[in-house]
C-alpha cells in the first residue's frame, strides 16, 4: 500500500487513533523488497496443494507415475521409519522431479500427549533423514491424526518446522471407493485456497490411485493451479520490520456445530472471585452459565476482567472437555485491572478459563449463540457513533452518554476511553434496562486509549455509557446483529499469526507503517472473531486488522511502552483475496499474536 493509501485508510479506522497517532508525516509504510528464490509456500486463492501422507510404501511409486502424467507436483509427508536405504533413492527422484518431501514424524504418533522431548525425537530424525536421502531439509511438519497444540507447534517451531495440516480431507484410507475420493477431493472445489489429504502409504491404496487422475482433471476443469508447499521459498523483507518467512498458512478445524445465531441478553456478572481467594495460577475455572445462556448455546459472549493479579500473565479460555492452554484473551500486569470480550464455547452449561499468574477474575456474560438463534452479524462500514471529546474536557465521573444505534437486535462496538484521569471502568447496556453491575473495559492513567470489543443487546433507547472516574468515551460501530445476517461457525481455537515464532508466515517485530497479510484459510466476506494481542512494545501506536481490499473493520489495540501487554476482542472480515491484514500505526515496534476462535459465514457450508 502507498503511504497515501495507508494514511488514508488509518483516517477510515476511527477509534481512538486521533489522540495516539503523532501528526504531520511522522508515520511512513516501510519499504517492502521482495525476494522469491522459487514458487509459492502456501496455496493462495484458485491454488490447490495435492499432499501425500504415510509413505513412502510400495504404492508411492503409481502416485508418482500418475503425477508425472498429469504434470503435476505434489507434497508427500514422509515417516522417517520408512526413509532407510531401500527408500532413499525413490525420495531423492521425488525430490528431484520438484516434489515437495516434508516430515510426518518418525512413528506416526499423537504428538499432543508426548514430552517436549519426545516430540523434537520424533521429527528432528525425520527431518534428519530426509535431508540425508534428498539433500534438502524438510521445513514443514504434519502431525498424525491432525493431534496438534501450541506446545506441539511450538517444539516443532524451534526446530524449524513449520505446521501444515489440510483443508480438505478425502478420508481415502476408508477406502469409499474411487468415485466417493474424487467427490470429497472436489467438494471444496470453489476457487478457496485448498490443500488436499490422501494417503500413498499405510494401506492398500489402489481406490487412490484410481482417483488421482479424475481429481486432477476435476480441479483443472475449476481453474486450479496445483503447487507444492514448503520446498520453496519467498521473502519479503521490511528493514526493522516482520519478514515474512517460509511457514505456510495456519489451518484450522471447524468444531462439528451447527451455524449459531445470537441470543443477546443484557449483561450479567456470571462469577467474581473478590469475595474470596485469588485464583491460582494453572487452575481451572469452570462457571456455570446455563441459567443465563440460550439452552441450546454452543458458545457465550463473555467480558473477562482481571484485577489484582500477583505477577503479570494471561488468561485463557479452554475447552471444559479438555482443559489444555488454548489461546489468550486476557493480558495483564500486576496489580493492574485489565478487561477484554471474549468469545467462549458452552459445553455442558459451562465456559471454562485459566489464569497464567494467581489474580482476581470477574466473568460477565453478554449473549451466547445457539443453532435456534437466526439472529447473525452483518458488517457495517465502521460508523462513529458518539466521541465526548467534541462536547467536553473530560466526562464528569458518574455520567451516563446515550448512544443512538441503529434498529437491530444487537451491536458489534468498539467502545474506547480516552485520556482517563485516574483508574476506572465504562459500563455498556441498553438504555431500556437498569445499569448493570458488569464492566465493558476498564482504564488506568498509564495508558492513553484503551478499546475493547463488545457484542451488546441494544433497543430503542440506544445505548448507554456510564463511566466511574473522568474520561472522555468514543463507541463505534463495526457490525449489527438481525435476523438473516451471517451465522457464527465455531473453531478449535487456532493461532493465525504468532511473530514471536513465525506462526502464519511472519517473524520478527511488526514497525510502523508495516502491514503485514494472512490467509486464514475461510472464504471471502466471512468475519472471523478472536482475539488481538500485542507483547514487546517499544513506542507507541495502533494496531488494526483490515480486509485485504478495504479499510480495517475496526481498529483494534492502541499499544505503547509501559502499558504492558494488550489484547482485544476482534473481528475482521476476509477480503477479495482470501486475505486479511494487520497494519501497524505510529512508532511502534512489537511482537503481534492473533487467535481465531470462529467465523461469521454467510452461507452454511454443504
Ligand atoms: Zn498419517
Amino acid at each position: 500500500m502507498t503511504t497515501r493509501a495507508w494514511l488514508l485508510a488509518a483516517a477510515a479506522l476511527a477509534v481512538s487513533i486521533v489522540s495516539i497517532v503523532p501528526t504531520g508525516g511522522s508515520t511512513h509504510a516501510a519499504p517492502v523488497s521482495t525476494e522469491v528464490t522459487s514458487g509459492p509456500a502456501w496455496p493462495e486463492r484458485g491454488q490447490v496443494a495435492l499432499t501425500f501422507d504415510d509413505g513412502p510404501s510400495a504404492y508411492t511409486q503409481a502416485v508418482l507415475d500418475v503425477l508425472a502424467d498429469k504434470g503435476v507436483h505434489a507434497t508427500f509427508f514422509v515417516i522417517g521409519d520408512y526413509v532407510n536405504a531401500s527408500t532413499a533413492p525413490l525420495l531423492e527422484a521425488m525430490s528431484a522431479a520438484g516434489h515437495s518431501v516434508q516430515n510426518h514424524t518418525r512413528s506416526h504418533p499423537h504428538l499432543a500427549p508426548l514430552s517436549d522431548v519426545q516430540i523434537v525425537e520424533q521429527l528432528a530424525t525425520t527431518s534428519d533423514r530426509v535431508e540425508q536421502a534428498t539433500g534438502v531439509r524438510p521445513s514443514c511438519f504434519r502431525p498424525p491424526y491432525g493431534s496438534t497444540g501450541p506446545r506441539v507447534r511450538s517444539v516443532a517451531a524451534s526446530r524449524g518446522l513449520s505446521e501444515v495440516l489440510w483443508s480438505t480431507d478425502t478420508s481415502d484410507f476408508e477406502r469409499p471407493g474411487a468415485e466417493v475420493i474424487v467427490a470429497r477431493a472436489l467438494a471444496d472445489a470453489d476457487g478457496r485456497p485448498l490443500t488436499i489429504l490422501m494417503h500413498d502409504g499405510g494401506g492398500t491404496r489402489n481406490q487412490t490411485i484410481a482417483a488421482l487422475g479424475p481429481v486432477i482433471d476435476g480441479l483443472r476443469a475449476r481453474g486450479y493451479e496445483f503447487v507444492t508447499l514448503c520446498s520453496r521459498r519467498t521473502m519479503n523483507v521490511a528493514p526493522g520490520g516482520a519478514v515474512r518467512n517460509e511457514a505456510p498458512g495456519a489451518s484450522m478445524k471447524r468444531v462439528p456445530n451447527p451455524p449459531a445465531g445470537l441470543v443477546a441478553i443484557e449483561p450479567v456478572r456470571v462469577f467474581d472471585s473478590r469475595t474470596g481467594a485469588r485464583v491460582e495460577a494453572g487452575a481451572l475455572v469452570a462457571v456455570d452459565v446455563s441459567a443465563v445462556v440460550a439452552k441450546d448455546a454452543v458458545a457465550a459472549m463473555l467480558q473477562v476482567t482481571v484485577d489484582g493479579a500477583v505477577g503479570s500473565g494471561f488468561v485463557s479460555v479452554v475447552d471444559c472437555a479438555a482443559p489444555r492452554p488454548t489461546t489468550s484473551v486476557v493480558n495483564f500486569a500486576a496489580g493492574a485491572v485489565t478487561a477484554s470480550g471474549a468469545l467462549a464455547r458452552v459445553v455442558g452449561g459451562r465456559v471454562c478459563l485459566v489464569v497464567s499468574a494467581g489474580a482476581h477474575l470477574i466473568v460477565d456474560v453478554t449473549g451466547s449463540f445457539a443453532p435456534s438463534s437466526t439472529v447473525g452479524l452483518r458488517p457495517v462500514a465502521p460508523t462513529r457513533l458518539v466521541d465526548t471529546r467534541t462536547k467536553s474536557a473530560s466526562l464528569a465521573p458518574g455520567t451516563v452518554t446515550v448512544v443512538g444505534t441503529p434498529p437491530a437486535a444487537a451491536v458489534f462496538v468498539n467502545v474506547t476511553a480516552v485520556e482517563p484521569a485516574a483508574a476506572g471502568y465504562l459500563t455498556a447496556w441498553p438504555c431500556d434496562s437498569p445499569r448493570p453491575a458488569t464492566s465493558t473495559l476498564n482504564f488506568s492513567p498509564a495508558q492513553s486509549a484503551v478499546a475493547n470489543g463488545a457484542v451488546l443487546r441494544t433497543g430503542p433507547g440506544g445505548l448507554c455509557v456510564w463511566n466511574s472516574t473522568a474520561v472522555n468515551v468514543i463507541v463505534d460501530l463495526v457490525g449489527v446483529f438481525e435476523d438473516g445476517g451471517a451465522l457464527l461457525r465455531m473453531f478449535e481455537p487456532y493461532r493465525l499469526l504468532d511473530l514471536r515464532d513465525g506462526t502464519g508466515g511472519w517473524h520478527g517485530r511488526i514497525a510502523g507503517g508495516q502491514t503485514i497479510d494472512l490467509t486464514p484459510g475461510v472464504d471471502r466476506g466471512d468475519v472471523l472473531i478472536g482475539t488481538l494481542t500485542a507483547t514487546q512494545i517499544a513506542g507507541s501506536g495502533y494496531l488494526s486488522l483490515s480486509p485485504d481490499d478495504g479499510v480495517p473493520l475496526t481498529s483494534n489495540l492502541n499499544t505503547s511502552t509501559g502499558a504492558g501487554d494488550v489484547a482485544n476482542l476482534t473481528a475482521v472480515a476476509v477480503g477479495a483475496d482470501a486475505r486479511i491484514r494487520v497494519s501497524a500505526g505510529g512508532t511502534i515496534a512489537e511482537d503481534v499474536v492473533l487467535d481465531i476462535v470462529g467465523s461469521f459465514a454467510r452461507r452454511s457450508p454443504p
